[in-house]
């Protein structure tokens, strides 16, 4: 996952001792964070360049390996499955229910499980919890290839690259992981094509399996150049892909709104405001969320404000923010989708920079 933004935060939550490993937990340990770097789009079909947008400090991080940095010192019970939520009738406690029967009283419940949230439908029954469907899916890939072709691969960028092809087809490749820099043939990558795909399409195919997934995805990138082309290609015929419809959860919407009685409980990160991936935006927020959050509660602590107060004014906050950056990343999908918008897309125009200011602009 991409991080910029959100570094700020992130480095506030985290021990300096901590902090100073986020090199570790990088897909290329060995690559330091550049200042100034650049996000670059290809047309996916010529191969020409199309736009470097500028990234500062632009953290390529690997999912597994923060969560280890993260989890040190902290209290995980791994394993347990959210099911229900109980409150006491003296307003002071909630009760978080477990598959396994199992349940812990707490002052607060932060729902941060996920853009599927479990606690979001809880709060908000099954139907408005929901997340809304998009027309638009992509099939991802992760895979190795000989020192030779991982080493050609790695040529057009050292960890990641865009292409926007015109057939209608958005690409990404990118590292997931080489932390052995001397054997190529051990490097990850990780790359997908992204397209409009109807929601009556995707119904009717959802009962594919993996290698009609993967013929799929790569007669699609027959239409491209380097380095899809040869990714695809070289893949395996029974390579494993995974194939997501896209969707997002818009918590502005007023029938999204869930009742957090009284500050015992409340969503953050995808939970409460699931987005498309292009522009990169859901972690950033997500970390923006914890860092807000941790305020909210010292707040509460230290008798500043009420919990019912601080934890309305973080969903206020984090409502108008998220979900500005919900809307803006459906509509950065749609535009990349189609060869015509691509140039206004919010991506090509402004950049990664966070959606409230690119209004303030
Ligand atoms: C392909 C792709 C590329 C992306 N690239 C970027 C990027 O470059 N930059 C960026 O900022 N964002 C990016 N994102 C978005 C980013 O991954 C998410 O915004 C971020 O992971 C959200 O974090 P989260 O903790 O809210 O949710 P998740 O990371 O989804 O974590 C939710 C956790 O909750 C657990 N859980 C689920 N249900 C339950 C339950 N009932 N009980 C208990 N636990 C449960 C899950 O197991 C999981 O561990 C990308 C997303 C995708 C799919």
């Amino acid at each position: 996952m991409g991080l910029h933004w959100g570094a700020g935060p992130l480095q506030a939550l985290l021990p300096e001792e901590q902090w100073s490993r986020i090199q570790s937990v990088q897909v290329d340990p060995n690559e330091p964070t550049a200042e100034q770097d650049a996000l670059n789009f290809l047309n996916g079909q010529s191969g020409e360049a199309m736009a470097s947008i500028p990234a500062r400090y632009f953290y390529r991080l690997r999912r597994r390996k923060l969560r280890a940095l993260m989890e040190q010192g902290l209290d995980i019970r791994y394993g347990k499955r959210l099911q229900n939520i109980q409150y006491s009738a003296d307003g002071k406690h909630a009760t978080a229910i477990f598959e396994d029967g199992s349940s812990i009283v707490a002052r607060i419940i932060v729902g941060a499980d996920g853009a599927r949230s479990t606690t979001r439908r809880v709060l908000l029954g099954p139907s408005r919890g929901e997340v809304r469907r998009l027309p638009y899916c992509a099939t991802f890939v992760q895979a190795q290839y000989s020192a030779e072709r991982a080493r050609y691969l790695r040529q057009f960028h050292p960890l990641y690259i865009a292409g926007i092809n015109p057939a209608g087809y958005f690409s990404f490749l990118g590292l997931h992981d080489a932390t052995d820099r001397e054997r190529p043939e051990t490097w990850t990558f990780f790359f997908y094509i992204s397209w409009h795909s109807s929601l009556q399409e995707q119904r009717e195919t959802a009962g594919w399996g993996n290698a009609q997934r993967l013929a799929q995805v790569k007669k699609f990138a027959k239409t491209y150049t380097d380095p899809w082309k040869s990714a695809f290609e070289w893949l395996p015929d029974d390579q494993q892909v995974w194939y997501m419809g896209l969707s997002d959860f818009d918590p502005r919407d007023p029938s999204h709104r869930w009742d957090n009685h009284g500050g015992r409980v409340t969503l953050a990160g995808d939970a409460a405001h699931a987005m498309t991936y292009q522009r990169g935006q859901g972690l950033n927020h997500s970390i923006t969320d914890a860092a807000n959050l941790v305020e909210a509660v010292r707040r509460i602590v230290s008798g500043e404000a009420t919990q019912a107060d601080a934890i309305k004014e973080y969903e206020d906050e984090m409502i108008a923010r998220a979900g500005s950056e919900v809307g803006l990343s459906t509509v950065n999908t749609a535009m990349l989708h189609d060869w015509h918008k691509v140039l206004q897309s919010p991506v090509m125009t402004s950049g990664m920079q966070r959606s409230t200011e690119i209004k303030a602009n």
